[in-house]
């Protein structure tokens, strides 16, 4: 099939990577021409795990190219996905303004019937008005070909996309009954779904808002978590053994239970605000969501709580040098989007500390936020030389088993404030390390 995906971004890649890699013809699109210039050198400009492989076979095989020449691609293509950003606007909603301007470029550019599909997360109503951009650019041209609007929201995560995308759990596909558009998507999707994982066939505004619910619904979850994480710790209970306790009753699952820092990222911050002011424009008080959010923002703030609660004051931080390891919002992803290191390292920056960083993959990311105003090392070891104190701020693997004896003959005191519970507080106690965790007995 023939198959353009317009927004060349981490959703845009990996969907137009995958689709090629089950033998379709794929064109990917961005109007960010360096971009397009390194893809079509083999230059991958973000970290997904495989994403660079898969793309490498595509390209070499002939099924995926890459171009800023949307007018081709379209007309090349029988589907035309939308994979732009939809960032949140200054009052918490979706700014539309991308996904509708591509809207408009397919309509300009349509040269027969097309499936246009909504892959962005985007509020509830939004297939209609994408609907209304590309009969509007059509009726100018006075052009009648027939066109479907499909929603399909994509759940992969980043650091698994690839794996997400390929074995999804279910494929949403939000279609107006009897048309064509159906019988097309059900086709491009069959190779995913091979092992019986379903494509749930749905009304377009219940697809828009299974995107909304599911993020919604694990943003609850960590936030719930997180609250009881900070009453473990008024109380003397450990999250952790909380977490392992709850989670083994199968009305409750493991998953998305691990309390810490507070969630960022592109998709979850966003995402919840957007939901909230759907909510409001429909006159409703989503008040649990409102909740989640205020709990995430303070919960950003805990490890400095901590931090300047062990120095006896904010005054007292000034001077200090503080290593921090992990600068992505999650383990495996370059992506830095509202990610809690930002919120620390500004807190801490302000109050006159030095940071000496160290992420696997994000230091390039991290550069474009904050310059020189903190240090950087490619080994996490040296980033502790003479530190006053380690902050674990993302959860790589790497961190979670280092030789602490290296660590400790490298810190000027061995102080560990840990905002991901990667490491057993009683071990840490047996090391020498003064150890500070969250939501766990020190
Ligand atoms: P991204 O910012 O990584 O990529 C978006 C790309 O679209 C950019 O490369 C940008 O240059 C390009 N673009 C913008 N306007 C364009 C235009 N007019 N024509 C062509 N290209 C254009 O965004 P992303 O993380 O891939 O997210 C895309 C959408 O998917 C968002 O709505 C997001 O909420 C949703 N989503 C993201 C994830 C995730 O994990 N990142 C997961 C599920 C859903």
């Amino acid at each position: 099939m023939d198959v353009c995906v317009v927004g060349s971004g981490y959703v845009g890649l990996v969907a137009g990577a995958c689709f090629a890699d089950s033998g379709n013809d794929v064109i990917c699109v961005d109007i960010d021409e360096s971009k397009i210039e390194n893809l079509n050198k083999g230059i991958v400009p973000i970290y997904e795990p495989g994403l660079e492989e898969l793309i490498k076979r595509n390209v070499e095989e002939k099924r995926l190219t890459f171009t800023t020449d949307v007018k081709s691609a379209v007309e090349k293509s029988l589907v035309c996905f939308i994979a732009v950003g939809t960032p949140p606007g200054e009052d918490g909603s979706a700014d539309l303004q991308y996904v509708l301007g591509v809207a408009r470029d397919i309509g300009r550019n349509m040269n027969g019937y097309k499936v246009i599909v909504d892959k962005s997360t985007v509020p509830v109503g939004t297939a209609d008005k994408v609907r209304e951009a590309v009969a509007g650019e059509l009726k100018k041209r006075g052009a009648g070909y027939g066109f479907g609007v499909v929603s399909n929201p994509e759940f992969l995560k980043e650091g698994a996309a690839i794996d997400d995308f390929m074995k999804p759990d279910r494929v949403v596909i939000g279609v107006d009954d009897g048309t064509d558009a159906e019988e097309i998507m059900k086709e491009l999707y069959e190779p995913f779904v091979r092992t019986d994982n379903p494509i749930l066939i749905m009304d377009v505004r219940s697809a828009e808002m299974t995107k909304y619910a599911a993020n919604a619904k694990l943003a609850v979850r960590i936030s719930f978590m997180n609250e009881i994480a900070n009453l473990c710790e008024k109380v003397g209970a450990d999250v952790n053994s909380v977490r392992k306790g709850i989670g083994s009753d199968s009305r409750i699952g493991h998953s998305f239970l691990f309390a810490g820092i507070g969630y960022g990222g592109s998709c979850f911050p966003k995402d919840v605000k957007a939901l909230c002011k759907t909510a409001a424009e429909n006159d409703y008080d989503f008040k649990i969501l409102d909740a989640v959010e205020r709990v995430n923002e303070i919960q950003k703030g805990v490890l400095v709580e901590k931090i300047t609660n062990y120095y006896c004051g904010e005054k007292n931080v000034k001077g200090k040098t503080f290593a921090l390891w992990g600068l992505s919002f999650k383990p495996r992803t370059d992506d830095m989007r509202e990610a809690p290191s930002i919120v620390i390292i500004n807190k801490l920056l302000d109050m006159g500390a030095n940071i000496v960083a160290h992420d696997p993959v994000a230091m390039g990311e991290a550069r474009h936020i904050f310059n020189d105003r903190i240090e950087y090392r490619d080994i996490n070891y040296d980033a502790l030389e003479g530190a006053d104190a380690l902050l674990i701020v993302t959860e790589w693997n790497e961190f979670r088993r280092p030789n602490f004896d290296r660590i400790k003959s490298l810190m000027k005191k061995p102080v560990i404030f840990d905002g991901r519970n990667i490491y057993n507080p009683r071990e840490m106690k047996k090391l020498g390390f003064e150890y500070f965790a969250v939501g766990r007995k020190v």
